[in-house]
């Protein structure tokens, strides 16, 4: 399959590169790209690991791209001094909000370079536990210097990302922008939990949502890097997202999620207690295994009630089954599981939610 130009960390981001999002969005971005007047508020979503990063950027580009002959035929001109300058990460009127972790964790280094600017980079450096939130420091800064006319470009973009990542304040602070957009410009938020933000930003915004790849083409992009083998299992646990499934690969998460299912079969088991297990998880990175519970919690849930065996479980050395729950517990570990998905970026404690989680997975153990 042709990929269309897509960012890489190895490719780096100096190279011309005409757009940059994943091929299988191509329908969605020829629509946007088409309409006459865009709206000023977006809203980008869709699920983890599809690449709407990628997209989001490339509409950014488009946007800021003043080679209006080129655009007609629905993508950025990659020559003009504003396409240079947004690819070199130095396009002024182009502002990227994002976490602190995000900036150090993305695998686009466009990312880093551009949410640099609203960062204190020196005191991020000092801090052992970077910053999960988007404070309302950056939206007031972002104001400060929005409000001027853009520089280069004909139009000014922000970017938002994940926008389920401000605060409160953040919010709010940024509703103002949404209510009386300065002119010329357009305001990105991107999240794959569009419910964690206020009712009063979603309805400003026009939703652009981005489809999951269907199965085949996920596979096919995935294969060109790993045997086919892996980019099933990694598929299947990154729930169909096809970036996520990339970095699972890569980063040795398929040996992570093997871990963590012998420790669910040795709770099943009792040769461990839920307390030391709690114990030995939080450890780990919360959230990674937050992700990897909710896709647990409902695969047995829907194994349970289809009775067809979900191919994660596929085992020989599994010593439960679907009917080892109780499908009841389990709906209630997993509205726990939601509940802690929408606060995992407020400081909580690891260990504490570890341990609800685990004690209400064995009480929903038969
Ligand atoms: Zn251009």
């Amino acid at each position: 399959m042709k990929q269309y130009s897509v960012l890489s960390v190895s490719a780096g981001y100096q190279e011309k590169r005409r757009s940059m999002y994943y091929v299988w969005h191509k329908g969605e971005w020829e629509q946007l790209v088409n309409v006459q007047a865009l709206h000023h508020g977006l809203m980008v979503t869709g699920a983890d690991g599809i690449g709407k990063r990628e997209f989001c950027l490339a509409l950014a580009k488009f946007l800021l791209c003043d080679n209006k002959e080129l655009k007609v035929s629905g993508g950025d001109c990659g020559r003009c001094q504003n396409c240079e300058l947004f690819d070199a990460g130095t396009h002024p009127d182009f502002h990227l909000l994002t976490s602190e972790t995000e900036n150090i964790q993305t695998r686009i280094p466009l990312v880093s370079a551009y949410s640099d600017r609203y960062q204190n980079v020196q005191a991020r450096g000092k801090k052992t536990k970077p910053g999960k939130i988007i404070p309302i420091d950056q939206i007031r800064l972002l104001i400060e210097r929005f409000s001027t006319q853009p520089h280069i470009s004909q139009h000014k973009v922000v970017l938002v990302m994940p926008a389920d990542a401000m605060n409160t304040n953040a919010s709010n602070a940024l509703l103002k922008l949404l209510e009386e957009p300065p002119e010329n410009s357009t305001l990105i938020l991107m999240t794959s939990s569009p419910g964690f933000l206020p009712a009063t930003i979603r309805s400003r915004c026009m939703l652009v949502n981005l489809p999951t790849p269907r199965r085949e083409s996920a596979l096919e992009w995935l294969s060109q890097s790993m045997d086919e083998e892996t980019a099933s299992l990694s598929l299947k646990l990154a729930n169909e997202g096809p970036l996520d499934a990339k970095q699972f690969a890569d980063n040795g998460f398929l040996d992570t999620q093997g871990q963590y299912m012998n420790q669910v079969s040795n709770l099943v088991a009792s040769n461990i207690t839920p307390l030391a297990l709690a114990m030995d998880l939080s450890k780990s990175d919360l959230s990674i295994f937050l992700g990897w519970l909710h896709g647990f919690v409902c695969e047995v849930i829907v194994w349970r009630v289809s009775e067809i065996k979900p191919n994660r479980f596929d085992s020989s050395d599994l010593v439960w089954s679907s009917k080892s729950f109780s499908v009841e517990r389990l709906y209630a570990l997993y509205d726990k599981i939601i509940f802690y998905k929408s606060i995992v970026r407020e400081p909580i404690n690891a260990q504490l939610v570890t341990e609800d989680l685990i004690l209400t997975l064995k009480s929903a153990i038969r």
